[in-house]
């Protein structure tokens, strides 16, 4: 139809205006952002402004367009290509219109919610060498955002402000010791006008904090530790002085650990700051405390004052941690109803098994009850301190342990639905080998989490009788009972997203993403995407329209590591979005493996030296790379490593030579030598591979 020219005209300038007003109402929208509507993001559920969509961080949204009646008709809406292979953990953020996520490498990106076109990336160019301190790949679990800026913390330990209109740098600020093991994956929480942020790297010997920056200017307004320092120094405060009570021997040299790099949430009723922290630097508490103790904060809830950092109470979940059992996993706030009590209470399920319901003005256990078979204590008592089994404390031997290293429960974040009173949460049910290595010392740089990775006597057989296995849970709380699972086929699965219209989604590890009735596990929708899904989905409207929206990706040893947890579908990383009779499709990659080829490069080396290659291979390598040279996908396979890749061996690992790649150097850590035992056993590897022994 063609429209006279004036009213063309007309049409166009209308729709300049109204584009001028979406765009400043935009600009005043995020503007808006401020203490008041997050205190209030629960009265917004257009929008998704905050890491666990309010507070209290219960990931339970009211919109219900997508319903048990309509889901069936919920589709893909758009798709949009990180470029990356690496693991995606993100929890994108939705303000009027534009979501906000941050990527592998600590990237940044403001994203049409609407269509999915992406509006701009902000990359902090971070030191790819850093990769190095990065246990679990160079994740990141998601941005802040508060007064028109978006916050995120960098694997390199940097916390960045930048304009959430623009993506321009506002800020920056160097939170750790620059090129020290500490990393940051974990998403930063906005309190009274500060951003909080902590860290990682307990395996590799570091002392855990936490600290609070000024949001306009970046200015450090507290910081607070969760483990003491050098004894022979003042300590920073008096928590710092109880807790040197329970620890022995030279602990700090290494650290003690105890980094919170997950969750931190704040309360604005009690005006508390809360704190999950992690294992202990190394894992094993004999080595890193000879004479015994709790090891204080390890492994422990700690509660602080929002504007100061002081600590107000603390609940340690595992006493003188000895199996890596962090409590940094999501903790919730809630109300609820005990024993006809209203109760303001605190929830989380750390790695050790046990789900915990502390009274949260207090610190007090209410309640605990295991989610899975735990092996590492025989209970609880009556203040939910465990009763430790004496096999699993001494770990004289090689000793299976459950829950594993991995977790009964990790970062995976939980929801909960007010209406089912459910909490619904990832379990794995995993066993793992704990061999101490007793000649450990602390070496700087290295990981130090004191396991011996040379043990191959007859226990190690033994793990395959143990095959990991993985469920989502409906968790009745106050009941501590489970009310429901839904088993799945690959032990690892993502976090949850709660609705009001009796929903819970929830992806995996082989990037199968469903919907769940919420009262009782039905499975109501389903759709494969790829690759697999670990993240948790949020959801939100533009123009009345409500969308699901899920971060899929998959990297590093969350996939594959020492041992495999399962393979997951690894494949370049995407946002995805769904809406009712969305209709977009996604290519599934080809998951059939090429055959490996014979390998045409030789290094001459012994058997003890090919061995020895073994051990090396799993102290730096396996950890991206896969155990027993089994990759990924996510990083390279290097049994398909071609001969002009092992004719530069030696530039590449202690040279550095495909450091923008993200490969860091080794020199430091490998001699040519070991350089060369390593190869050796990579090409052994290759060679098994391209032709079985049994052909
Ligand atoms: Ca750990």
């Amino acid at each position: 139809m063609r429209l006279p020219i004036s009213l063309r005209l007309t049409g166009t300038l209308t729709l300049f205006l109204l584009w001028t007003l979406t765009a400043s109402g935009q600009n005043r929208a995020q503007a808006r952002i401020d203490d008041r509507a997050l205190r209030a993001a629960d009265d917004d559920p257009a929008n998704w402004i905050t890491y666990g969509r309010t507070y209290d961080e219960q990931r339970h949204s009211p919109l219900t367009e997508i319903n048990e009646q309509t889901v069936g008709r919920l589709g893909l809406a758009w798709s949009l290509d990180l470029g990356t292979t690496r693991g995606l953990e993100a929890t994108p953020l939705a303000k009027d219109g534009v979501l906000y996520t941050t990527s592998a490498w600590s990237i940044l990106y403001a994203v049409d919610a609407r269509t999915g076109r992406q509006i701009w990336m902000y990359d902090p160019k971070v030191p790819k060498d850093h990769s190095k301190f990065a246990c679990c790949d160079v994740v990141n679990r998601g941005a802040a955002l508060y007064q028109g800026k978006v916050y995120a913390g960098t694997i390199d330990g940097r916390l960045i402000a930048v304009d959430a209109a623009t993506g321009a740098l506002a800020w920056e600020t160097q939170t750790t010791p620059r090129g020290s093991a500490y990393t940051i994956t974990g998403a930063p929480r906005i309190a009274k006008g500060r951003v909080l942020i902590g860290n990682g790297g307990a395996e590799y010997g570091v002392r855990g904090y936490v600290s609070a920056y000024d949001a306009e200017t970046g200015q450090l307004a507290w910081r607070t530790y969760t483990v003491p320092g050098d004894p022979s120094k003042p300590f920073e405060s008096e928590a710092m002085k109880r807790a040197a009570q329970t620890w022995s021997g030279e602990w700090w040299k290494a650290g003690g650990g105890g980094t919170a790099w997950d969750s931190i949430v704040y309360d604005p009723e009690l005006d508390l700051v809360y704190i999950g922290t992690g294992n202990g630097s190394p894992w094993y508490a004999r080595l890193r405390s000879p004479g015994g103790g709790d090891n204080l904060y390890l492994a422990s809830i700690l509660a602080v004052r929002a504007d100061t950092g002081e600590q107000v109470w603390h609940f340690q979940t595992t006493p003188g941690d000895n199996w890596d059992y962090t409590a940094v996993q999501p903790l919730m706030l809630a109300d609820l109803a005990i024993n006809g009590r209203q109760r303001r209470v605190i929830m989380q399920a750390p790695k050790n098994g046990f789900f915990y319901m502390l009274d949260r003005q207090t610190g007090e256990c209410i309640s605990a009850r295991a989610v899975v078979e735990v092996t590492w204590a025989t209970g609880l008592d009556s203040r939910c301190r465990p009763i430790d089994s004496a096999e699993a404390r001494e770990l004289k031997d090689a000793t299976f342990v459950k829950p594993s290293p991995h977790g009964a429960h990790n970062w995976y974040p939980m929801s909960f639905n007010p209406v089912t009173g459910l909490v619904y949460f990832s379990v794995v049910d995993d066993a793992r080998l704990h061999v101490v290595d007793d000649a450990w010392a602390y070496k700087p740089s290295d990981q130090n989490v004191g396991r011996d990775s040379t043990y191959a006597g007859p226990q190690l057989e033994r793990q395959r009788l143990f095959p990991p296995k993985g469920h989502l849970v409906a968790w009745d709380p106050v009941g501590q009972r489970e009310a429901w699972r839904a088993d799945h086929p690959v032990p690892m699965s993502g976090g949850t997203l709660s609705t009001a219209a009796n929903l819970v989604f929830q992806g995996r590890a082989d990037g199968m993403f469903r919907a769940y009735r919420a009262t009782d596990g039905r499975v109501l929708w389903e759709f494969q995407a790829d690759p697999g899904i670990l993240a948790a989905p949020i959801t939100y409207t533009v123009e009345g329209k409500q969308y699901i929206a899920v971060l899929a990706g998959l990297g590093g040893p969350s996939v594959l590591g020492n041992r495999p947890l399962g393979r997951g579908r690894v494949g370049s990383g995407r946002l995805l979005a769904f809406a009712l009779g969305g209709s977009a499709t996604l290519t599934l990659s080809d998951r059939t493996p090429p055959p490996v080829p014979m390998p045409t490069f030789a290094v001459q080396a012994s058997r003890d030296e090919i061995t020895q290659g073994r051990f090396l291979f799993g102290q730096f390598c396996s950890r991206c790379h896969g155990g027993d040279v089994v990759g990924s996908g996510s990083v390279p396979d290097l049994r398909y490593a071609t001969t002009a890749i092992h004719e530069t061996f030696e530039e590449i690992v202690r040279g550095g030579a495909r450091r923008q790649f993200g490969m860091p150097s080794f020199a430091e850590d490998v001699t040519s030598a070991q350089g060369r035992m390593i190869q050796a056993y990579i090409l052994e590897r290759a060679r098994l591979a391209a032709q079985p022994p049994n052909q």
